[in-house]
């Protein structure tokens, strides 16, 4: 019995089915999720000591590649000074004005431990801000796992939401409104109709948890446009694209200023961090200024803040973005033509260095086009990649991730093995 097989078994003796979260779990791709032991620039190792090129990136942190020497110093620099002391320090400062630097919307920012904790916590200042119970989402957006947030959509269009997880009582999920993504005809008939109700539009602004999913700029517009004149509250949860489709995020790739703004992933360079930002207006309603109370013993916690300056340090100098995006673009445009070669069904597309593959003839627009994509052709595509030694996201429904370390080698090697696999399939 291989090394991982053996503590898959071990770990679901004592872990609910081995895994502390559930996507690490391989549920949906079937077969052994690999244990990994080790990982170092573009490389992961599992516990049997394989080799694979990755493409999660720990889903979305490990931008500059894993462990990479300068942030790994910082946080040995960090490390001896103390772990945490749940006193304000100088370098939550530091990131705040670098945070505030690189975003524009953000003119206060305040830090947390994980992307749910900043999304769930800038939901409550917009409820608090406007008065307002009611949140609009979209389907095939996540944005953690806050009770209001597990909700799928109602019966009908602008009913409002049915928990999509057991324990989130009704009566939470029926402040929720869940809306199709890009859909320009859904988002004008749900203000028309609730507008002076909705406290906040929660919104991947390019969706990373269905697959990729870009939406139209006319359609993101129009979202300003709305949440503008109905006086709600747009959160742009950044938490997987802030400083992965580009230095400003998808906020400077579309030139929308979001009145709050959700972040966590590469700030915290691989560190458990999360932020959430913008407005002054609004920000000054959190405790200890206003009355919307939140809190955490580790929020900002001095190793995770220094892990992300050293990782923002560096990915905010010169050409860092036009490489990055070049590669990750070949990389999609590679997979694309590989595939096309034996007469697959398939897609690609990059936004900076995020790419998604689909198996369905056109890129997908929303997310009843990503349901619609094959599957099981991706799943054995997968296994196929795994066995040759590539780590792509275990599920069809998730983005991949390019990192600065991946050399051009990498990913030629990776177009290879697709090729084969392609021809597999
Ligand atoms: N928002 C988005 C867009 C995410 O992708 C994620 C996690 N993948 C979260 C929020 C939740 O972040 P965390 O897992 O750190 O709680």
């Amino acid at each position: 019995m291989s090394k991982n097989a053996e503590l898959f078994e071990r770990a679901q003796r004592s872990i609910p089915g081995g895994v502390n979260s559930p996507v690490r779990a391989f549920r949906s791709v079937g077969g052994t999720p690999r244990f990994l032991a080790r990982a170092q620039g573009a490389y992961v190792w599992d516990a049997d000591g394989k080799q694979y090129t990755d493409y999660v990136g720990s889903w979305g942190p490990a931008i500059l590649g894993h462990a990479h020497p300068e942030v790994i110093e910082a946080v040995q620099r960090a490390a001896i000074n103390g772990l945490s002391f749940g006193a304000p320090t100088e370098g939550e400062i530091e990131m705040a004005e670098l945070l505030i630097e690189l975003l524009p919307s953000i003119e206060m920012v305040r830090l947390v431990s994980s992307g749910t904790e900043a999304t769930m916590s800038a939901i409550r200042l917009a409820r608090g801000f406007t008065g307002r119970d009611a949140i609009v989402k979209f389907e095939g957006c996540y944005h953690g796992h806050a009770d209001s947030l597990l909700v799928k959509a109602g019966s009908g269009l602008l009913t409002f939401g049915n928990p999509s997880s057991g324990g989130v009582p009704a009566d939470f999920a029926k402040h929720t409104l869940v809306l199709d993504y890009n859909s320009i005809p859904a988002l004008e008939e749900c203000f028309a109709t609730r507008g002076k109700d909705i406290a906040c539009v929660i919104i991947e602004p390019v969706a990373g948890n269905m697959n990729l999913v870009r939406p139209s700029q006319e359609y993101m517009d129009r979202l300003r446009a709305l949440c503008t004149e109905h006086g709600a509250v747009l959160i742009f949860d950044e938490v997987m694209t802030g400083f992965r489709v580009g230095l400003q995020g998808v906020q400077g790739l579309y030139k929308i200023t979001p009145d709050l703004t959700t972040l966590g992933k590469i700030i915290g360079g691989g560190m458990p961090v999360g932020a959430f930002g913008g407005k002054r207006e609004i920000m000054e309603c959190i405790a200890p200024l206003g009355t919307v109370y939140q809190a955490g013993t580790l929020s900002g916690s001095p190793v995770a803040v220094a892990a992300g300056l050293a990782t923002l340090k560096l990915i905010r100098q010169p050409g860092f973005y036009e490489t990055l995006t070049a590669r990750t673009s070949a990389f999609a445009d590679g997979m694309a033509a590989a595939a096309a070669k034996h007469g697959l069904a398939f897609s690609a597309q990059a936004v900076g260095a995020m790419f998604g593959l689909y198996f369905s003839q056109d890129v997908p627009q929303s997310f009843a086009d990503v349901m619609a994509s094959d599957r099981e052709r991706f799943n054995r595509f997968f296994h196929l990649m795994l066995d040759a030694g590539h780590y792509l996201a275990p599920s069809a429904f998730e983005a991949g991730f390019v990192s600065a370390a991946h050399s051009e080698a990498d990913i030629a090697a990776t177009l290879t093995a697709a090729d084969a696999a392609f021809c597999a399939l």
